[in-house]
């Protein structure tokens, strides 16, 4: 019996062949890179994972390429329900749009698929046969505790433990003795690594440059019992018959690259370059990690919806950790989208991207600050709807009112910043909306320079009064009145030349209002919050307070 045989007894079923699956995934006609993001459908998208498929998003189309997704559920304990209709909705929700792949369980687009690893078994089983055929791959018989009892003899030999060289048993069974053993035992598919610890392999990583390693001397396994492809067979198979030019992927792949170099030579394909990204770190004290799934709640994209960060913000920022440059860029082309930006992989940190909650909050509150007032409306709505019902039926009720107070100070120079995600809307509403009004917590806090006095006489003249609301400078004239009337100087000046004269100063009073009727020391400006409002409500607002104080 030879290795022809042999491959035959294990996988009868298998007629396709390599040249077969060659033709029917012919090159690409295009020149330009194609690239893909590949998670396992956990149903968990960490923020790193959304960071690797931007920079392969953008790399691919930035220079007309195609950006495909191909679901990597070879590892079915992982698998969780709807995991890939939760991976593409996340996906469309952060403007991220992918060529080719799924579309939802069933259906898919591209013509290179299937795109799901699970549902391409007989392709796998086509290069393993293949392999095994030419004598560059075997089954290997042991069971765990073999492979524990290795361990253990090499560990008390001080040899390097692994299944390699003169250590990998099955390697030395002969084509008769493999079969005949396949009839009644389990086996998994091991590659017969030709590779040597002593010699160095070399390689291009698109971001770290050129990187030397050890050969693999490894015989990994490639096709597990069950008959799935292990990740780095599925890689090798995968990336070439899909024709991925660029592997844009997470650090921890980097020290299988020896195994995956040996697997492209040993399947005859051309290697793609790599591009290995470093994971997103923390500040903790005076060391940095990584940013983790299980500590971190803003390790998980979730969060950022959460938080009610704008898809658009987030995208920004982790713009900002691609690339350094993209800073002084939003700053020169402050309404270009960010697609206009061109980055480069050399120009990303090898030694990962700090995260910085305090310049995310920025690039959030500057996002937000430039938005319109109807958008800010309909983004906020769409968070409410989410994790705040009541808020959102009070919000959709008011939508009129609502979207004149999001339009305070907006298209300013000096734009408002009180919003730095939609979970900050709720505090600004509270004041605006009757209904919310009574359950800010704690008392009015006036200038502690007013006596209860001079408060009661000029809220209760405001109060009475009928301010012509036309205009900032009438309104605005209509307090004055109301506080020289009572002796207070009409502006600062006046006051500071002859402190002992006046009462007070106007400003003393547009807090004293503002806190009256809104109860916060900071608001968009008063008028227009008072013309959104209407100067009956004010007035009721101020009755409250009069209550109070009196
Ligand atoms: N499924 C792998 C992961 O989730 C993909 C790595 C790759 O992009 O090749 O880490």
């Amino acid at each position: 019996m030879n290795t022809e045989s042999l491959a035959d007894a294990l996988f009868p079923d298998i007629k396709d062949s390599p040249a077969a699956l060659e033709a029917r995934f012919p090159k690409r006609s295009t020149t330009a890179p194609v690239t893909r993001f590949a998670p396992s459908p956990t149903g968990y998208l960490h923020i790193g994972g959304l960071l690797a498929s931007l920079v392969s998003e953008r790399f691919a189309h930035q220079s007309g390429g195609i950006f495909f997704l191909r679901i990597e559920d070879t590892d079915k304990e992982r698998e969780v329900p709807n995991g890939i209709e939760e991976i593409i909705s996340a996906f469309s929700g952060f403007g991220i749009t992918f060529d080719e792949g799924p579309t939802s369980d069933t259906a898919e687009k591209g013509s290179y698929g299937p795109y799901i690893q699970s549902k391409r078994a007989d392709i796998y089983k086509v290069y393993i046969k293949e392999l095994v055929r030419q004598g560059k791959a075997y089954p290997c018989f042991c069971t765990s505790d073999d492979l524990s009892k290795l361990r253990s003899e090499q560990e008390a030999k001080g040899a390097k433990t692994g299944y390699y060289a003169d250590w990998a048993k099955h390697r030395a069974l002969t084509p008769e003795q493999a079969a005949a053993e396949a009839k009644t035992k389990p086996f998994v598919i091991r590659l017969k690594s030709s590779g040597s610890e002593t010699r160095k392999i070399s390689f291009d990583d698109c971001i770290r440059g050129t990187i030397e390693m050890p050969e693999n001397d490894f015989d990994a396994v490639i096709m597990k019992a069950d008959g799935i492809p292990t990740y780095h067979f599925a890689h090798a198979v995968d990336d070439h018959l899909m024709r991925t030019t660029h592997v844009i992927r997470g650090e921890e792949w980097l020290s299988s690259v020896p195994l995956h170099l040996e697997l492209f030579a040993t399947l005859g394909f051309e290697t793609p370059r790599y591009a290995h990204i470093a994971p997103i770190m923390k500040q903790d004290g005076e060391s940095r990690r990584k940013l983790s799934k299980r500590h971190d709640p803003e390790a998980a994209v979730r969060f950022y919806h959460e938080q009610g960060y704008p898809v658009n913000a987030v995208i920004e920022y982790l713009m900002n950790i691609i690339d350094g440059s993209f800073e002084r860029w939003r700053v020169e082309n402050p309404a270009a989208v960010h697609t206009e930006f061109k980055f480069d992989l050399s120009r990303m940190s090898k030694s990962g991207g700090l995260f910085d909650m305090t310049k995310l909050n920025d690039v959030s509150q500057n996002f937000i600050s430039r938005m319109s007032a109807e958008s800010v409306y309909e983004s906020a709505l769409r968070w409410a709807e989410e994790f705040k019902p009541d808020l959102h039926a009070l919000m959709k009720e008011k939508r009129e009112f609502t979207t004149a107070v999001f339009n305070i100070g907006r298209g300013d120079p000096k734009a408002r910043k009180d919003i730095r995600t939609w979970a900050d809307v709720p505090n600004i509403l509270a004041y605006c909306y009757d209904e919310l009004f009574p359950s800010i917590a704690g008392d009015y806090v006036f200038p502690a320079t007013m006596s209860n006095e001079n408060l009661v006489a000029f809220l209760t003249a405001y109060k009475n009064a009928n301010p012509d609301m036309s205009t900032h400078d009438s309104w605005y004239k209509a307090v004055l009145d109301i506080a020289t009337g009572m002796g207070f100087a009409p502006d600062m000046k006046t006051f500071k030349k002859n402190p002992g004269v006046y009462k007070g100063q106007p400003g003393e009073l547009m807090m004293s209002l503002r806190i009256a009727v809104l109860k916060i020391k900071e608001s968009p400006d008063l008028y227009s919050m008072f013309s959104a409002m209407g100067h009956e409500r004010a007035r009721a607002r101020i009755d409250i307070c009069l209550n109070k104080l009196r």
